[in-house]
């Protein structure tokens, strides 16, 4: 860094607010605990106006976080159908120009401050070589869990080694240190070899190894065995960093409806402790039509008070709200008839979003049932709330598994038929005994483990986090 400057570093997060999230719970720890500035570069989905509550989110952050909207590239020849792996990835190598012109911006603009490091996540390692040109270190933030990181740094080996799709494999894959996975529960992105997708995620992990180091937001009490395997990796050198739980520490700077976050707050509020069963399938998690109306009977067949954030269906697109976070139409329109009224002293409906930071740490939550998304998976973490394992899209399958067969931490529901359906039956009887049954005491010891777990990491000075990201600081110039 140049004399009396702080340290400087830049974020590339690609498009998704999950994807968003931890950057900026990382900017935010180095400028509180290593006075660093972080400019923030936000490569565009291609929708045609930024996202509100993204924007809402960024611009409630201190000053020392800034962010640059990079212009959006033309995504014209992109058939209909296009995976959603395949344009974030594009997102970002056509951005690489606009990259390349903010960074020397950044270098011999007004003001100019050094930039010693280039912080990508896993669709954005096409700028390591951009980092190297300028001369600035290349790292990786992982924001999701040590397994799923190992499985993209074993796809090029996987690829060799087997001609059929990963979902036909004969037998369990055992990635080193993590509990076995069968082939079909691999992130959806990579299930299809002939789309772009899989190209695209390929090319993507045959680059992480050029990467300066990799950052992951996971902890060693939750990832013990993925992390050291990862640590032991030659090409590495143990330059593999466990910086989690990083999550976020309110909802306020996201929330879209202000007075609806209070009202389901002040509901809560007059709900017995450890009672509630809090339901929200993350930013893009949308249910089928026959989903919801299972869902909607199961909750009401399990007798559970329950908050439920509901969204408006759309068929065969289970990550259809991705880029937007919102319903089209009154997701209320699609529930059952009378549903409403006959739940009324039971549960709470809202649409769309939800404060979730203030839910999973109130003390009437006593479940989340989650689509496994990383963030949601730390969140519930770090406030000690069982869940349950409905993964939806990505590599939620594979986080569902840690949580259930490795960690004990959550109970998992299954589509009952082919259909892919999870029906009344199930959602009833899971939920009742997530809250009131016996599995439910189970798995709330080990939750309880891990909150303590979480809170450690951090320690000061002691915490294995704490103690990685003081490593980290120091490489990028602390
Ligand atoms: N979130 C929220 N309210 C909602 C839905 C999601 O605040 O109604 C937040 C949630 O707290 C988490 C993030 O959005 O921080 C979702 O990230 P996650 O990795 O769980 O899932 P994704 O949205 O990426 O599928």
């Amino acid at each position: 860094a140049q004399p009396n400057s702080k340290p400087h570093v830049a974020f590339l997060p690609s498009p998704g607010m999950g994807h968003l999230i931890p950057f900026i719970e990382l900017a935010k720890r180095l400028v509180d605990h290593h006075h660093f500035s972080v400019t923030i570069l936000l490569p565009s989905d291609g929708s045609p106006s930024p996202n509100k509550a993204q924007q809402s989110f960024l611009q409630s952050l201190p000053a020392a976080i800034t962010s640059v909207y990079l212009p959006p590239p033309d995504f014209a020849d992109l058939p209909e159908n296009t995976r959603v792996e395949t344009r974030i990835g594009l997102s970002v190598s056509r951005s690489l120009p606009a990259i390349r012109a903010a960074l020397t911006e950044l270098f011999t603009g007004n003001g100019s401050r050094l930039v010693s490091a280039l912080v990508v996540d896993l669709f954005g390692s096409t700028a390591f070589e951009l980092a190297k040109e300028l001369g600035i270190l290349s790292y990786m933030f992982f924001t999701s869990t040590a397994m799923s990181l190992s499985l993209l740094l074993h796809m090029p080996q996987l690829d060799r080694a087997h001609d059929c799709e990963f979902r036909d494999l004969s037998g369990p894959v055992e990635l080193p240190g993590c509990v076995p996975l069968s082939g079909k529960d691999f992130l959806d992105g990579i299930q299809d070899r002939k789309n772009d997708a899989y190209k695209t995620l390929l090319e993507l992990s045959k680059k992480y190894s050029q990467a300066d180091g990799i950052l992951i937001n996971t902890f060693m009490e939750l990832e013990y065995g993925a992390l050291n395997a990862l640590k032991e990796e030659k090409r590495f050198e143990s330059r593999v960093y466990a910086v989690g739980p990083l999550v976020k520490t309110s909802s306020d700077e996201i929330a879209s409806d202000i007075d609806q976050s209070s009202d389901c707050l002040t509901w809560l509020s007059k709900q017995p402790a450890r009672s509630v069963l809090y339901i929200s399938f993350g930013s893009g998690g949308t249910l089928s039509q026959e989903q919801i109306t299972e869902l909607a009977f199961g909750l009401e067949m399990s007798g559970q008070r329950f908050l439920w954030v509901v969204r408006s269906p759309i068929e065969n697109a289970k990550d259809a709200a991705f880029f937007t976070n919102e319903s089209s139409k009154d997701p209320f329109d699609f529930l059952p008839l009378g549903f409403l009224e006959r739940t009324e002293s039971k549960g709470l409906v809202i649409p769309s979003w939800a404060p979730q930071i203030e839910i999973l740490s109130h003390e009437s939550t006593g479940g989340f049932v989650s689509h496994c998304g990383w963030n949601s998976v730390l969140e519930s973490v770090v406030n000690g709330v069982p869940l349950i394992a409905w993964p939806h899209y990505a590599e939620q399958k594979m986080n569902a598994i840690l949580l259930t067969e490795d960690l004990k931490a959550a109970v998992r529901v299954k589509p009952d038929s082919e259909n892919g359906i999870i029906e009344r039956e199930q959602i009833a009887r899971v939920a009742k005994g997530l809250i009131e049954g016996e599995e439910g005491n189970e798995v709330r010891g080990k939750i309880k483990e891990l909150k303590i777990a979480a809170e450690r990491a951090f320690r000061k000075d002691v915490g294995s986090s704490s103690l990685s990201l003081d490593e980290v600081a120091k490489k990028w110039g602390a």
